[in-house]
């Protein structure tokens, strides 16, 4: 019997008969796919999506539904917020870190608002209003929030601050399963073929390289399927893979809490098999809700050897993926009583020690005599004249801590709810055409959303949207890519 893999394709010339034939074939039924699949079909194109769940969704569905616009919505500008196209790009410019991919960003920037309206075409509902503060998602049905690190040393020196996450209107957390419900209706008004409960174990590749077709499992058979134009993977990420996970992005082994629905890695793995490039592999968001309550954002963390390591206002992924880089399993979240509240139940963030002087909280820790209480002592002095020298924490989150009795909180990497998902993935042009190491596209093959390394690509600067915000869009441009590639390119091959 023949043996199908994820990392090796199937050879064109050995395929026998096609049991089906599309234009574009889209592996996955998350935003990034649905996406692709709206698009392919509106050029034109025959469009086939493939999903190995028993309907829509992925990570996607799973999400808050937030994504990151700019450049001046109308929702931003109701809440008196003057954002530019300038400040959403070099925002995003920093966010991305030091491999930044300047084209996507530059277009995305550019075409934001449009990106914005093209959702709102969709059907996807935004009401309008704006909730202050930091918060996670808005526990109403509010649309746009303060998502990221924008306020917050340094970007807020690198870019004009904005709120920029833009949540689906929706009563809650997890209005994510209703964007993929209204973009699924609009795939399927399209005349989109959807095939559920259908796993791609296999890409199909012709002598010349090109990207042919796929093998997919339906019904425990596999079936080959031809696809003119192109495949597009929107697989997801591979947080659930452990293999992966340890090869590519071991810093995430120390964290128990993977979020998806199929993150298996298996479009990277087949992307890869076809020449595809995969980059910035290690990289992961992660994060664990400690800002719920904010008060507790005026507090400072301390690494084991009760050393301050952030400006503790920044995004609170941003501050998680700090975490990760200091010494030891834990970290501690300092507060005074004016400040403490218990943090939420998800968090699984339990009191390490209590003391009526930092001094008792030190040595409850068991740390060395003058380290948390010097770096304690330090920050208050500066504190109370309005400033932090050493990591710029705005003023409006500096609090002197000297309103005992005093609490040590404890976020540890086995215990506590440290959420992750991956951000490396194949490397594309912003057209979604999928790049080999020597930075030429595979032809007749095209990626988006997780299974790429796409605007989020560095885990320091992650800010909530930027994953669906990347998924809708270079989705979007990806099926539009793949529903304009001339058939002759492949019918070349045969
Ligand atoms: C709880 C939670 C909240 C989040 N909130 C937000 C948010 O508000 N904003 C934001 O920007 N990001 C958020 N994220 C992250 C974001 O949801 C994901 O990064 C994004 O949805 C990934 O989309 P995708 O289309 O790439 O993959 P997915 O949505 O995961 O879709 C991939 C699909 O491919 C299918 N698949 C995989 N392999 C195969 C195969 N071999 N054959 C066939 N099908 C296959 C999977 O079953 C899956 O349905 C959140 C994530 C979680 C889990």
């Amino acid at each position: 019997m023949t043996e199908f893999t994820t990392a090796r394709p199937f050879a064109h010339e050995d395929v026998s008969h096609w049991d089906l034939e599309t234009d574009v074939a889209v592996v996955g039924f998350g935003a990034s796919g649905a996406s692709a699949a709206i698009e392919a079909a509106a050029a034109g194109a025959r469009t086939t999506i493939f999903e190995m769940g028993s309907g829509s969704g992925g990570a996607s569905a799973l999400s808050g539904g937030e994504i990151y616009v700019g450049g001046g919505t109308d929702v931003q500008q109701a809440a008196g917020f003057d954002d530019s196209v300038e400040a959403l790009e070099a925002y995003l410019l920093a966010a991305g870190g030091p491999d930044a991919d300047a084209a996507k960003v530059g277009l995305y920037a550019r075409e934001s608002l449009n990106h914005f309206q093209w959702l709102k075409d969709q059907g996807v509902p935004y009401k309008g209003t704006f909730v202050p503060g930091k918060i996670i998602e808005p526990e109403t049905d509010d649309t746009l929030i303060w998502s990221g690190s924008e306020e917050a040393w340094p970007f807020s020196e690198q870019a004009k601050p904005a709120p920029r996450g833009h949540v689906i209107q929706h009563m809650g957390w997890g209005g994510g399963r209703k964007l993929v419900d209204i973009l699924e209706a609009k795939a399927r008004e399209l005349g989109v073929d959807v095939r559920c409960d259908a796993r791609v174990l296999s890409l199909v590749v012709d002598r010349s390289g090109a990207v042919t077709g796929l093998v997919v499992k339906i019904d425990n058979k596999p079936l080959f399927v031809r696809a003119t134009r192109g495949v597009v993977l929107c697989t997801g990420g591979f947080c659930m893979n452990q293999d992966m996970i340890r090869r590519y992005a071991p810093e995430a082994l120390r964290l128990s809490d993977p979020i998806g629905e199929n993150d298996n890695g298996s479009g990277i793995l087949m992307g890869m098999g076809v020449g595809g490039d995969a980059i910035h592999m290690d990289q992961f968001f992660t994060t664990c809700p400690w800002i719920m309550p904010p008060s507790l954002v005026k507090g400072i963390m301390v690494n084991q050897r009760g050393q301050r390591f952030i400006n503790e206002d920044c995004y609170h992924g941003r501050v998680s993926r700090t975490m990760i880089d200091q010494p030891g399993d834990r970290i501690y979240l300092l507060a005074d009583n004016a400040i403490f509240e218990r943090p939420i139940d998800l968090a699984r963030i339990e009191i390490a020690a209590v003391g009526e002087t930092w001094e008792e909280v030190e040595q409850e820790l068991g740390m060395p005599e003058g380290t948390l209480a010097a770096t304690v002592n330090t920050f208050n002095r500066y504190a109370a004249e309005g400033r932090d020298p050493i990591f710029h924490k705005h003023p409006q989150w500096l609090k002197v801590l000297d309103d005992g009795p005093f609490v040590a909180l404890e976020l540890n990497f086995r215990d506590s709810y440290f959420s992750f998902f991956t951000l490396g993935g194949l490397s594309t042009l912003p057209t979604g055409e999928v790049l080999d190491s020597a930075g030429k596209p595979v032809s007749g093959l095209f990626a988006a959303g997780r299974a790429t390394s796409g605007l989020p690509r560095w885990g320091h600067g992650y800010s909530s949207g930027m994953s669906l915000a990347d998924c809708t869009f270079f989705g979007r441009q990806a099926g539009r890519q793949a529903a304009a590639s001339a058939d002759a390119l492949v019918a070349a091959a045969e």
